[in-house]
């Protein structure tokens, strides 16, 4: 039985507006990348990683990583996180039964929650998210043709048509790592494949592949402090919770 942990780093992280990738940007002093890793070696349940790094820039996600105890391979990532993780996990050793896929932009995720994704599992759920009620109402829109959100070329502001209103109490914020049995996720990125190659095609999420496939995917708590680093407002969220979350470790 061996869990192999696919931490996905390959983004550009623009949105941050560093010029260095996301996952080298540092929090309290150690990359994103190097927490994420570490959450996932004191899980003490991960047996193997692959990191996707930035094509041509794995020897510094190597370095930035530092010593781990456990396997380490470092793959180049695809043009999309869907890609990264077939590239991931086409790495995977022949004993891999259960895979973990990570985003490395979740810096502070808890090594129970690795824990509690594994056990659930390993338990007989072969696709498994965290998730977390939202507290806002959420709106479906009407897509606006394809242009981003902002202002259109005219300098007007872009208005939304909304489409719906879901009932809240059963929305669920999903984060990192989601957990697969290895054969269900490898089956959901095969049929998946021909999506991998555009943005606007791709799964932006594992589970959302499992999905697609007609296949169960079930939900056990999140954790706040699996927070997704995305703009610069984020990164000081997480600098201001890193203390706290690193004595809960
Ligand atoms: O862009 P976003 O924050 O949604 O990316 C989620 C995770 O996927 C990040 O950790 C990012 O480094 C990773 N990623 C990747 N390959 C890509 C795009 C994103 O590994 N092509």
């Amino acid at each position: 039985m061996t869990t192999l942990a696919i931490l996905t780093a390959a983004g550009s992280g623009t949105r941050l507006g560093r010029d260095v990738p996301k996952a080298l940007v540092e929090v309290g002093g150690l990359p994103m990348i190097a927490h994420a890793a570490r959450a996932l070696v004191d899980s003490g349940v991960v047996d193997a990683l692959v990191i996707t790094a930035p094509p041509g820039r794995s020897a510094e996600v190597r370095a930035a990583v530092g010593p781990l105890a456990l396997e380490l391979q470092v793959v180049d990532g695809g043009a999309t996180r869907q890609a990264s993780v077939a590239a991931g996990l086409a790495l995977a050793g022949p004993g891999t039964d259960v895979v973990l896929v990570h985003d490395a932009a979740r810096p502070l995720t808890p090594p129970a929650l690795v824990r509690r994704v594994v056990a659930a599992v390993r338990g007989g759920h072969g696709a498994v998210v965290p998730g977390l009620p939202v507290t806002d109402t959420i709106k479906r829109v009407l897509p606006d043709g394809g242009s981003p959100a902002g202002r259109t070329a005219a300098g007007e502001p872009v208005v939304e048509r909304v489409v719906d209103t879901p009932d809240r109490s059963v929305l669920r914020a999903v984060q990192t790592p989601q957990g697969f049995e290895h054969g269900l996720l490898v089956r959901a990125h095969a049929e998946g494949a021909a999506r991998a190659t555009a943005e606007h095609l791709a799964a932006t999420d594992d589970a959302g592949l499992v999905e697609a496939l007609g296949e169960p995917v079930h939900v056990v708590a999140g954790e706040p402090a699996a927070l997704k680093i995305t703009t610069e407002r984020d990164l000081a969220v997480a600098t201001l919770m890193l203390d706290e979350c690193l004595e809960e470790r």
